[in-house]
């Protein structure tokens, strides 16, 4: 298949046993009702793992007690990390959030919504023991949603396609293993207006697919409505592709020549024939027409300026209330820099 890029060569295996640390960025909002048992399954996986590990819960703003589940797992178990964000931010940007705080070598992405089953992490870690830099789960089966949600989503992917030089494989979403590489690669790129799956494709490096079933939600409800995925399509194609400021353009350019040949036309009926007044109704169609596109031009570059104003602000990303790092990060930081001391006075 074209569009997964699976690269061959240049890659170093990572690794390293229990010395290395598996962050789990997982972004929530309003999830109460299922946060336990992801809770519950994530904890189960890290267990059997041969590595040290690191769950950061990211509070995206949440009105139910998410946020007090959190803190209680924060104390009860020193993988847990928490950062509380000062509102909701969105999906895009709490997990944002998360990348910047997670301490690990290599991080997952993952809904708490048990969409994304965490039975998989250990197939995507594999992957990254092999070398791969970017390894995203790609799904099989899209259970529990509808027809209409299938179809408009597999346009989506191929007009998006077609549009960028960003090539986005198709059915991936979130869920993905990033190396510390590009970890940092990602949190370099601070646009206001994220659309992560193109950058994920942006950043590069050796990359890999993982097939899983995607599940039905575990419970609560989707935050997604057909406005809201509209806007998230809109955001993808404009943050990843200016061709529609060039249909724009070649719009304009042919109703231009258009009118010209038309108008000529026009001319050359009145001089040669001496046509008396008339049509009205072309008169009506052409002036719509031309107002339709002239507006429909001035939306698109609005599109555009609107992103650039936001850019231009250069506010940060989002907010944190309250950050509570993983204890087992911090004390294996003290003892870190505790070695780095005793080095320093010998
Ligand atoms: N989410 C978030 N902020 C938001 C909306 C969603 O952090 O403003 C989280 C949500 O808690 C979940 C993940 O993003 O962990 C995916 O959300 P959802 O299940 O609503 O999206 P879908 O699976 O329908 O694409
Ligand atoms: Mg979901």
């Amino acid at each position: 298949m074209s569009t997964v890029q699976n690269e061959q060569h240049n890659r170093t295996p990572h690794g390293g046993g229990e010395h290395s640390l598996i962050s789990v960025v997982v972004p929530c909002y309003n999830e109460q009702e299922v946060l336990p048992e992801f809770y519950r399954r994530l904890s189960t996986v890290l267990d059997d793992l041969n590595y040290s590990s690191e769950i950061v819960f990211v509070n995206d703003g949440s009105k139910d007690d998410t946020l007090e589940a959190m803190f209680r797992w924060n104390e009860a178990d020193p993988r847990v990390a928490v950062i509380d964000l000062s509102r909701n931010f969105g999906k895009e940007i709490a997990m944002s959030a998360g990348l910047d705080h997670a301490k690990g070598d290599a991080v997952i992405v993952i809904d708490a919504d048990l969409q994304d089953p965490p039975e998989v992490i250990p197939k995507l870690i594999e992957q990254w023991e092999e070398g791969y830099d970017n390894v995203y789960a790609k799904r099989t089966v899209r259970e529990g949603e509808t027809i209409l949600k299938k179809t408009t989503a597999s346009w989506f992917y191929r007009l998006i396609q077609h549009v960028s030089h960003v090539r986005i494989p198709e059915d991936t979403g979130d869920f993905r293993l990033l190396s510390r590489l590009a970890v940092d690669s990602l949190i370099k790129l601070r646009e206001q207006h994220r659309f992560m799956k193109g950058l994920f494709s942006w950043i590069g490096y050796p990359s890999k697919a993982v097939t899983y079933r995607r599940d039905p939600r575990g419970a609560g409800e989707s935050k997604w409505n057909y406005w809201k995925l509209w806007n998230f399509a809109i955001e993808g194609i404009t943050s990843f592709s200016i061709v529609p400021l060039k249909i724009a353009t070649y719009v304009g350019l042919t109703t231009a020549v258009i009118a010209f040949i038309y108008g000529f036309k026009v001319i050359y009926k009145t001089l040669v024939y001496g046509d008396p007044v008339a049509g009205f109704p072309t008169l009506m169609v052409v002036i719509l027409f031309l107002g339709g596109v002239q507006l429909m031009s001035l939306g698109i570059i609005g599109e555009y300026l609107g992103r650039m104003f936001d850019e231009t602000k250069r506010r940060p990303l989002y907010l944190v209330n309250r950050y509570s790092p993983a204890r087992m990060c911090t004390e294996k930081q003290d003892e870190r820099s505790g070695t780095m001391l005793a080095e320093n006075v010998t």
